[in-house]
């Protein structure tokens, strides 16, 4: 497909006023001698660029999405509609308390429910993505013991963690210590004692792990760590694993950070505007950025005066556009809430008992919202990669799962379909996945030189990655 650049055709595409009327209030010496280098097309001709253009993307409109760990669910058109109300979307974000009681309101009951999920004591809704919570969670952390006059300069990361977790903490001035799994893919507690020392200030764990399984020890886990003087970190980006049914409070955990553009049906961001809001226990509110949004039995309003703030962690309150759309979802759901939980891990389950006759499964217990298979025998059988069944997926209106993470998996792929998605849409998939397989063993070639139908074929995924090119260039 060619570029916009490479379109043009000197049509105009508008006309702006008479050319022979200068701009006279313009110095002479700023005006453009030449021409300015923007494409020149007309009106119906930049329409089409830009819908072929989309039609390249791929979408969980367009087809089954089940990107392990990241919670391609449905995100319901009305939290658009909602998000878009005047009241909402013109609201000028320094507007007086008085005259935006309705959005504080909604930030404050937003803040209540996410206390209720959670069982943490209280909220701030800052922070614009997952791991911009738990930066936020790691620099509470780092501040509450610098006021107890404490230096903890380590934190302990399961080796199966998001690689948010450790580069999270590790912005934040601590050293990483990894524990290990032990062979049922959990933390190793034997190992987790020979860490435990003065010097630990916290442990980041998400229950369920990144292996979709539900970490049985985790009472046990919090207890040694407590009694170790330290705090436990939830990542709850995936909550829609447990909502409803139980919560990192109840499981000793003292802060957590949501992923409201999983979890609550909010479109993903890109790194932002999503969402991330961070819950913590009591001893912790005090840290939280400010404003938080309070109520005083009459008035909503922005409390600044927290006496140990971290400070802000983003321009005024976050994502308010992603808080509304959360917040329409969560009243739509009310208390099917635990039912959308339910679902997202029947439907794990259900996938993974259809697919662990082809592809091995290491860990073959009850999952939670997630699974990892492995495409190790396949390589080893016929020389066909994980990345090549990812690859032959993409001809097949399928988006890739997550594959090689986590990384305690040798080529995994990483599967999680959500509560949004049908029987019937779930057995697609599975056909199709079984196809790939059935086509690795016969003619691994096909499946080697894989995609066959995408515009792009094969780019240099690192090159890709570090030196991103994107100007046109005549
Ligand atoms: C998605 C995810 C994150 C990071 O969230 P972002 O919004 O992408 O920054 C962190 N931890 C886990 C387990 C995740 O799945």
């Amino acid at each position: 497909m060619k570029t916009i650049f490479e379109k043009s055709n000197n049509i105009d595409g508008i006309t702006l006023t008479d050319e022979s009327v200068v701009p006279n209030f313009i110095d002479e010496k700023f005006l453009r001698n030449g021409k300015c280098g923007l494409p020149q097309l007309s009106e119906l001709e930049v329409l089409r660029h830009y819908k072929e253009l989309s039609d390249l993307n791929f979408c969980i409109e367009k087809g089954f999405y089940p990107l392990g760990s990241c919670t391609m669910k449905y995100n319901p058109k009305v939290n658009e509609l909602l998000a878009s109300l005047d009241g909402f979307a013109n609201l000028h974000p320094s507007q007086d308390d008085n005259d935006c009681q309705g959005a504080l309101e909604l930030m404050y009951k937003l803040q209540e429910t996410l206390k209720k999920v959670t069982g943490m004591d209280a909220i701030t809704l800052q922070p614009a993505a997952g791991a911009h919570g738990e930066l936020t969670g790691m620099m509470v952390i780092k501040k509450y013991f610098e006021a107890k006059g404490e230096s903890r300069k380590k934190v302990i990361v399961p080796d199966s963690a998001h690689g948010t977790n450790p580069a999270s903490a590790a912005l934040c001035g601590f050293e990483i210590i990894s524990v290990k799994s032990n062979e049922k893919g959990q933390v190793d507690i034997e190992d987790l004692k020979t860490l435990l020392n003065s010097d630990i200030a916290a442990i980041m764990m998400t229950n369920p792990n990144t292996l979709g399984i539900y970490e049985e020890n985790v009472l046990e886990i919090s207890k040694l760590m407590h009694e170790n003087g330290s705090l436990l970190y939830y990542d709850g980006a995936n909550f829609n694993a447990i909502m409803g049914h139980t919560n990192p409070k109840l499981m000793g955990f003292d802060v957590v950070h949501l992923n409201l553009h999983k979890t609550f049906a909010t479109p993903h961001g890109g790194g932002g505007p999503g969402a991330g809001p961070v819950g913590v226990v009591d001893k912790l509110k005090e840290f939280l950025p400010i404003p938080v949004i309070a109520y005083d039995g009459e008035k909503y309003f922005r409390k600044y005066d927290l006496a140990h703030t971290i400070g802000n962690v983003r321009d005024f309150f976050g994502s308010f556009g992603v808080l509304v759309k959360a917040y329409a979802y969560i009243l739509m759901m009310g208390k099917n809430l635990k039912e959308a939980s339910e679902n997202a891990v029947l439907n794990a389950n259900y996938l993974k008992e259809k697919l662990k006759k082809y592809y091995s499964l290491p860990y073959d217990v009850k999952c939670m919202h997630e699974f990892v298979l492995s495409g190790e025998d396949l390589k080893h059988e016929c020389g066909v990669s994980t990345l090549n069944v990812a690859k032959a997926l993409m001809d097949e209106n399928t988006h890739p799962p997550t594959v090689y993470f986590p990384l305690i998996v040798h080529e995994a792929m990483m599967i999680e379909p959500t509560e949004s998605e049908t029987k019937e849409r779930m057995d697609e998939f599975v056909d199709v996945m079984i196809k790939i397989y059935n086509e690795a063993k016969a003619n691994p070639e096909k499946v080697i030189s894989a995609p066959h139908t995408t515009p792009v074929k094969r780019i240099d995924e690192t090159q890709a990655a570090r030196h991103p090119d994107l100007n046109f260039k005549d």
